[in-house]
């Protein structure tokens, strides 16, 4: 590629809201225009790393045994209904309406689409097991879209599904994915921990997010530094041994029944204006009473997210840390879902619970749908739950626990039979009996990738690619292109050259002075620079520097070669 007929628009000043150094560094460096919150446009330059990071995670897929696919983003609302989600999923579903006046939603995730793929295509325990997988625009109405592409409303997703007739053939693949996430994270040079997630009201028996080490991610994980051991902050705290479930057929009580109070209820009952609402409501824990229903930016439902819009001043909420210092917890997730009967609650229109006891469950409640609630639905007294602090024994009894912030770029799970069974997906066994598949889902956020690689590789001067996303490998700057033909002929030859051995080189051809010619692939991170002047070519070397040396050195081209690969 040839820089003069690229467009490359690196620009000096940013807007004040980008507040994380890759936010900035992506506009800075034009690789991102926004549109409308949350929605972004990946320049030919953006898109470039981003191809890379989608080219790596198909790869690790297709050798993982997957099968690449492509679903509609569009998806019928019954589909929905079926699973119970439409109505639970929450604000984050973006729901539009044909000329018709028919109901879909932008797909936010695939499992309702995928589910009903499978039911119709399988019928025989022969077919399977399969890893259905794509690579696709998803669409969620982030309460707080913030940080750039990081936490977008439309972004790029690699969403896997596999189906099973047992779940031992569940356990396996789940075991094939989570190595495979882990080549794939290595191979994009990502400092990163597989950390344990919890399954909440899903059930299931695992469920595992991938993290990217960051002070500026949102997701706080514990560790241990003695052993594997690493857990997110919710699972490791939240739900810790003390959990209870219920026994099996215990009488849970859902929310919408007269337990249920309007805010204005809850707003009387504690005596508060109903801007404080939430904020009273979240740090009311200190005495006796808590409830944990806003958890950073995650979104809880309509109503909530709807009542979060009336309030005031959002940042009238309670920071993560105002709770943990009133509670002694952190902000888990309480979602629509039951308490024993017989418990006080107070429960709000917004899914807000007041209660000895909390339940637990995925922060965006889009586990509590399906015919399994009642069984897995998990009760914690709230006066058991423990609060992990750095220094603790490790739960596996090897070393102390420490802390970390994390930028949650895949998270795997299993499903079990929850939307099969809710979706009437079952194949034939060996005796000819139809048995509900199994199920597994694995995401990877391939556009969060591309910021969360950014923050970790970064200096003052912009980005730092490793050669697998980088928008190019090599970078050929070329001195007073225009006045100077041997230097020009040089640049040429030494760019066809790269080019035939397959290094993916770009020429800057632009004529920019060198000064703004190298800040620029600094800004832009490619990881080596080589530069073709007269005077270097009178000493029969071209100046080559990566992106991490500290300083330019001059090498013959058979030494360019040879450092180039
Ligand atoms: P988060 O906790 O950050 O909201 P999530 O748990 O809701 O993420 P999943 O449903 O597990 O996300 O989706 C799979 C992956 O998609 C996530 O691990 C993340 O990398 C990516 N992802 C989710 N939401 C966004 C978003 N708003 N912008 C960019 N990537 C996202
Ligand atoms: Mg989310
Ligand atoms: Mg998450
Ligand atoms: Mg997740």
């Amino acid at each position: 590629m040839r820089l003069s007929q690229f467009h490359l628009a690196t620009v000096k000043e940013v807007p004040a809201d980008a507040e994380v150094a890759s936010h900035k560094l992506m506009l800075r460096a034009g690789m991102i225009r926004k549109l409308a919150s949350g929605l972004y446009t990946w320049t030919p330059l953006g898109l470039r790393v981003l191809r890379k990071v989608e080219g790596v995670v198909r790869e690790e897929m297709v050798r993982a045994g997957a099968v690449e696919m492509l679903m509609p983003s569009v998806q019928p609302r019954e589909l929905w209904e079926e699973t119970g989600r439409w109505e639970k999923f929450g604000g984050q579903l973006l729901k539009i309406k044909d000329r018709k006046e028919q109901e879909f939603c932008y797909g936010p995730t695939h499992e309702e689409v995928i589910t009903d793929f499978a039911r119709n295509e399988l019928k025989s325990y022969k077919q399977l097991p399969l890893n259905f997988f794509q690579i696709q625009t998803k669409f969620r109405d982030e309460i707080r879209p913030r940080f750039g592409v990081m936490r977008a409303r439309e972004f790029l997703m690699k969403d896997a599904y596999s189906f099973h007739v047992t779940p031992e053939s569940l356990g396996e693949t789940y075991k094939v994915m989570y190595d495979a996430y882990s080549r794939i994270f290595t191979r994009l040079g990502l400092e990163f921990r597989a950390v344990d997630a919890d399954t909440g009201a899903i059930g299931g028996s695992a469920s595992h997010e991938f993290q990217v080490i960051a002070d500026s991610g949102e997701d706080a994980i514990a560790f241990s530094d003695a052993s594997p051991y690493a857990a997110n902050i919710e699972k490791a705290e939240a739900l810790a041994p003390t959990t209870e479930r219920p026994a099996p057929g215990a009488a849970l009580t859902r929310v919408d029944t007269p337990t249920q109070r309007t805010i204005e209820e809850v707003t009387a009952h504690l005596g508060v204006s109903a801007a404080q609402t939430v904020k009273t409501i979240l740090v009311r824990g200190a005495e006796g009473l808590v409830a944990l229903c806003v958890r950073g930016d995650h979104e809880v439902n309509e109503v909530k997210a709807a009542h979060l819009a009336e309030l005031p001043d959002e940042s009238e909420l309670a920071t993560e840390e105002e709770i943990l210092a009133a509670t002694g917890t952190r902000p888990g997730f309480i979602g629509p879902v039951g308490l024993p009967e017989g418990i006080p609650v107070i429960v709000d229109r917004s899914a807000a619970v007041l209660a000895d006891f909390v339940c637990g469950g995925n922060q965006d409640g889009t586990h509590y749908t399906g015919a399994n609630w009642e069984r897995d639905a998990r009760v914690t007294r709230v006066a058991d739950i423990r609060k992990v602090v750095e220094g603790d024994p490790s739960p596996d009894g090897q070393g102390t626990i420490r802390f970390a912030r994390g930028i949650e770029v895949g998270h795997i799970f299993q499903l079990g039979q929850k939307y099969a069974e809710a979706m009437g997906a079952g194949v034939l066994d060996e005796q000819g009996k139809m048995r509900t598949m199994y199920m597994g889902c694995y995401g990877i956020g391939v556009s969060r990738i591309v910021a969360a690689a950014i923050e970790q590789r970064h200096d003052d001067n912009g980005m730092i690619w490793t050669d697998s996303m980088a928008p190019w490998r090599v970078a050929v700057c070329v001195i007073n292109p225009k006045n100077d033909p041997v230097v020009t002929e040089a640049a040429e030859s030494l760019y066809r050259d790269l080019a035939d051995r397959g290094v993916e080189t770009v020429l800057d051809d632009r004529g920019l002075r060198p000064g703004p010619m190298f800040a620029d692939m600094e800004l832009i991170g490619i990881p080596h620079r080589v530069v073709v002047s007269g005077r270097g070519l009178e000493g029969g070397t071209f100046e080559y520097r990566a992106r991490t040396d500290a300083e330019a050195r001059n090498v013959s081209r058979d030494e360019l070669f040879a450092l180039l690969g």
